[in-house]
């Protein structure tokens, strides 16, 4: 019973202490990136929520993708999101990450974001304002505490169907096996 008890509140603990450091790791793919610094800055201070930026994926949390992306740059994310450590989150910023938004039609860009990488949050608009983008992160928060922020999760256990999809729009392939 003891033991069970102290299981739980070192759940609690850690579920807090994950969702109050998100280290962010901003892929500025698409026009939205231009949002990040006020949201980051003294005028939003997206820090007091516990929101910081990170140098590298090796230490990101949270996989921010601001937009369109094109196919080359779309191999470069998912290397990218293989190289973060677990547990970690990916946001889609921007209406083009959840349906191709105006780039709907272009012969190079991917439509839907999903597709390719598991995405925990979707923040909508073209493009998001600060508010909106510290929302998604609020609500990144929620999904945390409740333990149902299960990205990375689904994206092992789904990698053969991930890897497909990936594989039918990157013709030029050649990356390291994901062992992460
Ligand atoms: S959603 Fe709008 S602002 Fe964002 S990348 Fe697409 S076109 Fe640019």
């Amino acid at each position: 019973m003891k033991e069970d008890w102290g299981k739980e509140a070192g759940n609690i603990i850690s579920k807090w202490a994950r969702k109050h450091s998100l280290w962010v790791l901003a892929y500025g793919t698409g026009c939205g990136a231009i949002e990040i610094p006020p949201t980051m800055t003294s005028r939003y201070d997206a820090e007091r929520f516990g929101i910081t930026g990170s140098a590298t994926p090796r230490q990101a949390d949270v996989l921010l993708i601001t937009g369109y992306l094109a196919v080359k740059t779309l191999k470069r994310v998912i290397r990218t999101y293989e190289q973060m450590q677990s547990p970690k989150y990916v946001m889609g910023f921007g209406s083009c990450t959840i349906n191709g938004g105006m780039y709907w039609d272009s012969y190079n860009t991917i439509k839907r974001l999903d597709d390719y990488l598991p995405v925990d949050i979707f923040i909508n608009g073209c493009m998001p304002r600060p508010e909106a983008v510290i929302d998604g992160f609020i609500e990144l928060q929620k999904l945390i505490d409740a333990g149902t922020a299960q990205g990375w999760v689904k994206y092992k256990e789904n990698l053969d169907t991930y890897r497909a999809n990936q594989k039918k729009v990157i013709t030029n392939w050649k990356m390291p096996d994901y062992n992460w």
